[in-house]
């Protein structure tokens, strides 16, 4: 089988000057797949989309021949869903909403969320326990789009550092038809599990699959990690930059777990992605 076509390679596209401008970013860099903010990230407010707005968003998709399938919108930075602080939570359940409904406006498929925080005033079962609650209101309150929780390198108090936490978040989400996860390589090692030999890739992919499970996998960013294995240090690299190490690539490349998803750069030199890209293909094996 021709692995070349299966593999879905992107990066993290700017919004600047409008939200079309992501697939067209997208396309000038030979993306397969890529991901946006639907607003400011930085902002809790953002005016609603007009008519104008998602036309011409769905327009430039099909002119650009993005399928849904392959394009991995991120939430703001602002939102905390494990915010003890019920006024507080409240606010960050009310954005993410809006955040659901601006990608289903959209005919996006996918909203990619980091799962919350307990800014250190709960037991970590606890905020387990408030993020899949405000998951589960959420869910209820909007349609299509699948929430794809994304795993954190544990820095500060995120949760979502460890599999185990994703898994359960999952077990108490009622509608496991609208939940997801996203794998972030950086966030991985970092968390403390380990990629750069072939036995620690194995166990870590068999930890993902016993803990959480591959049939949730709904995209990968693909970063390269400033810090070893454990730093819990959320700094990403370059492909080939950090530590992670041309093997971990060459595995990830050639593994078909990894195929027909969207696979996102989050590498911090954008204007090396079409490169990076191009290397990364070449890891194939024919
Ligand atoms: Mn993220
Ligand atoms: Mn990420
Ligand atoms: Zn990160």
């Amino acid at each position: 089988m021709d692995n070349k076509i299966n593999k879905f390679i992107g990066a993290h596209m700017s919004i600047t000057g409008g939200l079309f401008n992501a697939p067209l970013n997208a396309k000038k860099i030979g993306a397969k797949a890529f991901a946006l903010f639907l607003k400011n990230q930085k902002r809790w407010e953002a005016k609603p989309y007009t008519e104008e707005d998602i036309t011409k968003f769905k327009d430039i998709l099909k002119e650009c021949n993005y399928d849904v399938k392959y394009i991995l919108p991120h939430d703001g930075y602002l939102i905390n869903l494990g915010n003890k602080d019920d006024i507080k939570r409240e606010k960050s359940l009310l954005a993410f909403i809006d955040e659901i409904e601006r990608a289903d406006q959209l005919g996006l498929i996918y909203l990619n969320a980091h799962p919350g925080s307990h800014l250190k005033e709960m037991e970590e079962k606890e905020c387990l326990a408030l993020i899949a609650n405000c998951l589960n209101i959420a869910i209820k309150k909007t349609k299509n789009v699948k929430i794809v929780l994304e795993n954190t390198a544990g820095q500060g108090s995120n949760l979502g550092y460890t599999f185990e936490q994703i898994g359960e978040i999952i077990e108490l989400v009622e509608d496991k038809t609208r939940i997801g996860v996203c794998l972030d390589t950086c966030h991985t090692l970092a968390a403390g599990y380990e990629l750069k030999t072939q036995e620690g890739y194995e166990n870590t992919m068999n930890e993902f699959e016993n803990k959480i499970g591959f049939k949730y996998l709904c995209g990968v960013h693909l970063n390269d990690s400033k810090f070893d294995v454990g730093s819990k240090k959320d700094r990403h690299d370059s492909i080939g930059a950090g530590v992670i190490g041309l093997d971990f690539f060459k595995m990830f490349m050639n593994d078909n777990r990894f195929d027909n998803i969207p696979i996102i750069l989050e590498t911090i030199d954008e204007t090396i992605w079409e490169e990076e890209i191009t290397f990364l293909y070449s890891l194939i094996n024919s």
